[in-house]
């Protein structure tokens, strides 16, 4: 049975920290991570988590797309586990949209991102994928990789003033 994990806050030096390269055949250990990380995630409403914000510094996340109550605009498809991933092309074009983190609790920001990416990853059998993310799974995507190298949406502000607090952002969307 998966087992919820705690969530990493930000402040906390593992957020801080460049994760590792995870090694084929995945462990017991790591797939019971794997396990845990999504159903931390379901239970948080989050669409994405990565290894260190449960505390494991290892190269590791899920892009899950799905509407819930923190994202009900969300598209929904299946979860995906994202190891040791790699990002081969990011197109020109960026997009701002909004973000939040499960380890930044209370606020959101608009994010410019790549539209469009080219990932190179590999899934839990250890077999290499290439796919291509547009959109929101793709702003999931790049969220995440940078939960890899160390870094949160924060640092991607075009400007401070584009942070809000998550109950005046929850006011926008029931305006609609
Ligand atoms: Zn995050």
């Amino acid at each position: 049975m998966p087992v919820l994990r705690q969530i990493a806050l930000l402040g906390h030096p593992v957020l801080r920290t460049p994760a590792e390269p995870v090694a084929f055949p995945l462990s017991d250990e790591i797939r019971a991570l794997v396990d845990d990380m999504l159903a931390t995630m379901r239970e948080a409403d989050g669409v994405g988590i990565a290894a260190p914000q449960v505390y494991q510094s290892l190269a590791i996340f899920i892009v899950a797309p799905r509407p819930n109550p923190r994202y009900p605009d969300a598209v929904e498809e299946p979860p995906i586990v994202v190891i040791n991933p790699e990002m081969i092309e990011r197109s020109a074009e960026m997009e701002r949209g909004w973000e939040g983190c499960l380890s930044i609790p209370g606020i959101r920001a608009e994010v410019p991102r790549h539209r469009r990416i080219v990932a190179s990853y590999q899934d839990v059998q250890g077999a290499r994928i290439v796919r291509e993310f547009e959109g929101f799974p793709a702003r999931i995507f790049q969220h995440e990789d940078d939960h890899l190298h160390s870094l949160v949406f924060l640092d991607r502000l075009e400007s401070p003033r584009d942070v809000v607090a998550e109950r005046e952002y929850q006011k926008r969307l029931a305006r609609g």
